[in-house]
């Protein structure tokens, strides 16, 4: 075994049980919560990209010391590339942060994503990147590159709605033409895609298009789960953002409350079928300060997953969707993996509800939380 480097200090965690820096591979820094429209629009039309980036640096902060060490930030909402400028400035120690992968404002076609509903004489912003047609949609992806993120994340379906004999249909946002150009186009470019698809309509679009991971996922049927065991595509489940928005949503629109149950039984069969499941809590979706995002684990759990997938799921699973790093493998504690980790009281198998109480974390190297 290699000595420490001179000079290096030992920390005692002896009486911790550590594991990996955990990774939350579905987040929005840039969002602080937005169970209903109104919350949406409020930090759209009210608050500047300056002030939300301070926000989301407080949010990064708590996320940090929650024991998230990597954050895979899926759509600013609005912000434009305010998520790789934070990126830019942790990695720069400009502030202490986690490892973010940043996707900038995101993608969706024109209709398809708020701000809506306000007259059509006032040109309202956006709250993400919208392109029409092949052509277009492979010069969005090319202007997200062009500003620095390292994924492309579209929206795949919209408008859920349940038929009659319960099964669930959505609008899909993008022709075949679009997302395939929008796949094919982020990986020539080095890129990956990640697809908000929630029911079987936007998995058969997004898988058909060659997307790297599906985000929510409420509604899977058994064709999604072999496909997705088949090619190795994981998704992330999101549970505590369901579980926060269901509530004020569902007095609109009971359709929530039933992509809810939806989603506790997808992630049941998603185990059962071999598909991988992504550790992905949408914080941001729901307040970074009113909620820990490590909850994610408490309700894999009791969903129906095993402790130890919802714990791989955080570590080498999200490590291989989102890695590596030039500083090493993540997600992992072994020689080659970054300095991120975590510790502990207690079992975290017998207990995942011990991930909500991390009493260490080392991000890079450093420890920035206990001892
Ligand atoms: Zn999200």
């Amino acid at each position: 075994m290699a000595l420490p480097p001179q000079g290096a200090r030992a920390v005692d965690l002896s009486r911790f049980t550590c594991l990996p820096g955990l990774i939350d591979a579905h987040t929005h820094l840039l969002l602080q919560g937005d169970a209903t429209p109104a919350d949406y629009d409020e930090q759209v039309l009210r608050e500047s990209a300056p002030y939300r980036a301070l926000r989301a640096a407080a949010a990064a902060q708590v996320a940090l010391r929650h024991g998230f060490t990597t954050l895979r930030d899926l759509g600013t909402e609005g912000a434009g590339f305010a998520d790789v400028d934070l990126k830019r400035a942790f990695d720069r120690g400009i502030l202490e942060g986690p490892r973010v992968f940043a996707s900038g404002p995101a993608m969706s076609v024109t209709g398809g994503y708020p701000l809506l509903g306000y007259s059509w004489e006032r040109k309202m912003p956006d709250g993400v990147l919208k392109c029409d047609g092949a052509d277009d949609c492979r010069r969005a992806v090319r202007f997200q590159v062009q500003n620095g993120v390292s994924w492309i994340k579209v929206y795949a379906d919209r408008g859920y709605r349940q038929r009659p004999d319960g099964a669930f249909e959505s609008i899909t946002n993008f022709t075949p033409e679009e997302l395939k150009a929008i796949v094919d186009e982020a990986h020539r470019l080095r890129r990956r895609v990640a697809s908000h698809s929630m029911t079987p309509d936007g998995h058969r679009a997004s898988l058909a298009a060659g997307v790297d991971s599906l985000e929510h996922g409420d509604v899977l049927d058994a064709a999604t789960i072999r496909d997705m065991a088949a090619r190795k595509v994981p998704y992330c489940p999101t549970l505590t953002a369901g579980d926060a928005v269901r509530g004020p949503r569902s007095v609109e629109n009971p359709i929530w409350d039933a992509l809810w149950e939806a989603s506790q039984e997808s992630l049941r069969a998603a185990v059962k079928g071999g598909a991988p499941v992504a550790f992905g809590s949408d914080a941001g979706g729901f307040d970074w300060h009113a909620r820990n995002q490590a909850d994610e684990f408490v309700l894999m759990v009791q969903a129906g997953m095993p402790p130890w997938d919802a714990i791989r799921s955080a570590t080498v699973v999200a490590g291989d969707l989102v890695g590596p790093v030039k500083a090493g493998r993540l997600g992992c504690l072994e020689p080659g993996c970054v300095a991120d980790l975590v510790a502990v009281e207690g079992d975290p198998v017998a207990d995942v509800g011990v991930l909500r109480d991390v009493k260490v974390v080392v991000s890079r190297g450093a420890v920035v939380k206990g001892r």
